[in-house]
């Protein structure tokens, strides 16, 4: 009588607390979600090597599931639009608005207005694992694992993509499994390891005499061979971590992006309108296709370690192209994408409906399909996590992303199951981030001249030579499809 009477108050006090919108939020059954983030990578690149083979992990997912084309922001830069794709939010909406805030340092974590998808995630009582991904640092404290990395920014000449720190605090969550990090790290930076994955994009030493401007070109790009070897490293050692069954796996990976920027005139030389020496296209006319190579072999690791089961997202946050066109670009760029190139998505798992668009990359029948918005995957994410959206989202029903690559009982069933806002209650956005220690600077300087051991220079990087400038936003050009961009009709003018 007495046990009876006292767990109907629980149930009753249950009741009246989720009423009041107390802390019960639980989520619906689901299965695990990797989402898998590839910086620039561009369908124009990817079909082609798919089709002959070169990318066999990319090609087994949209066998058994979907592709298309992933609209973006513009102009298109990196931590806006890897924080829509975590947030769901828009630029204004989420308040990372480029590489650095108003006082000229590297945006941080702590500048992001609106809950992400680990901070929604640990109110359902789901774990992440989230490695590499943008904005991240300081680590949040989150039901789960986190590793963010940290770009300096005296590093913007240099290579905008981030990387651990030795003396950085804060770089994970929980703060103690930095230790764990440190041995992968050195055993990456082990120059043999580092020289047989480096040497998978290029010849090292390289084949021909090159100039001043190649060897910094590529002295470039090692740099974010390493961190994405790093961050791969971090994602392995996590999936085997006794503890780590993530409900969210998300890692982000930059190579493909810097690879791009730096080596697109050797991959399609015609469309220059000045001379590149043959002998140069010659060394480095396959460095985009390897960099893409590695991005599969890397998606390839991250999956054999995630579990069967899972639904599985391949995402860029903006394609890419050749830019500079009419004479060469000081920094030696080549190709660019602040006008907002479409992205790639592929999904797959028993929760996608499969076939959409896939005739078109495996086949080459027609042209790729459009697919949706970067701002479809975090409702998408949160579908497949049986989490509700939040109706502040930009499509907080998935939008075209869901209509197209969700299975419709998952449709069916979440229709309608959203709250008015995930963000009721998060803690106020910092203004700036916190101060980095000049030593951490030192030590990234430090880091980038190591690359020294390969024979190559990376050029000037000291911070102190280098006033923080904010990076200079180009014009995107006039395009007639521009509304595509922009599900909303609300772009602002950029
Ligand atoms: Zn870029």
């Amino acid at each position: 009588m007495v046990r009876s009477l006292g767990s109907s108050l629980v149930v009753g006090l249950a009741v009246l607390l989720s009423a009041c919108g107390g802390d019960e939020k639980t989520a619906r059954d689901h299965r695990p979600v990797v989402l898998v983030g590839f910086d620039g990578m561009e369908w124009r690149v990817a079909a082609p090597l798919i089709r002959a083979g070169r990318m066999p992990h990319l090609k087994a997912l949209i066998e058994r599931g979907s592709a298309g084309y992933l609209y973006t922001e513009k102009p298109a830069l990196s931590p806006v639009c890897w924080t829509s794709i975590a947030t769901g939010m828009r630029k204004g909406e989420h308040g990372i608005e480029n590489f650095l805030d108003p006082t000229g340092n590297p945006y941080t974590s702590s500048q992001r207005r609106t809950k992400a998808l680990w901070n929604i995630a640990s109110d359902y009582g789901l774990q992440t694992l989230c490695v590499g991904w943008w904005v991240t640092w300081p680590a949040e404290e989150i039901a789960g694992f986190m590793v963010a990395p940290y770009s300096t920014a005296g590093q913007n000449a240099f290579n905008w993509k981030g990387s651990v720190r030795k003396d950085l605090p804060d770089q994970t969550w929980p703060r103690a499994l930095f230790d764990e990090l440190v041995p992968i790290v050195e055993d990456v930076r082990a120059s043999d390891r580092l020289k047989t994955v480096a040497s998978s994009y290029f010849a090292i030493p390289a084949s021909i005499p090159l100039g001043d401007a190649e060897k910094k070109l590529v002295a470039q790009t090692l740099w974010s061979v390493e961190a994405d070897e790093i961050y791969l490293r971090v994602v392995q050692a996590m999936q085997r971590r006794e503890g780590v069954k993530p409900d969210l796996t998300m890692a982000y990976f930059g190579c493909t992006d810097v690879v791009s920027h730096r080596f697109w005139r050797y991959m399609e030389p015609g469309a220059f309108k000045y001379a590149i020496p043959a002998e140069h296209v010659a060394e480095f006319k396959d460095a985009i296709a390897k960099s893409y190579e590695q991005a599969d072999r890397i998606l390839g690791e991250v999956l054999a370690g995630a579990p069967a089961d899972a639904n599985v997202i391949v995402c860029s946050d903006h394609g890419f192209h050749a830019e500079f066109l009419d004479q060469p670009h000081p920094e030696g760029l080549s190709g660019h994408h602040l006008d907002g190139p479409p992205g790639i998505v592929v999904m797959a798992g028993p929760d996608v409906a499969p076939g959409f668009g896939k005739d078109a990359i495996l086949e080459g029948r027609g042209s790729i399909e459009d697919a949706g918005f970067i701002y479809d995957v975090a409702p998408v994410v949160l579908t497949l996590l049986g989490v509700p959206t939040g109706r502040d989202m930009q499509s907080y029903d998935g939008g075209p992303l869901a209509k197209r690559m969700l299975q419709k009982a998952l449709r069916e069933a979440s229709r309608g199951y959203n709250v008015r806002s995930h963000d009721e209650g998060f803690r106020k956005a910092a203004t700036s981030g916190p101060r980095v220690d000049a030593s951490v600077v030192e030590d990234a300087n430090r880091a980038l001249q190591q690359l020294g051991y390969l024979g190559i220079d990376p050029g000037d990087t000291d911070e102190r030579t280098r006033p923080p400038t904010k990076k200079p936003v180009v014009d995107p050009p006039k395009d007639p499809a521009a509304g595509q961009n922009d599900p909303k009709g609300k772009n602002e003018k950029e």
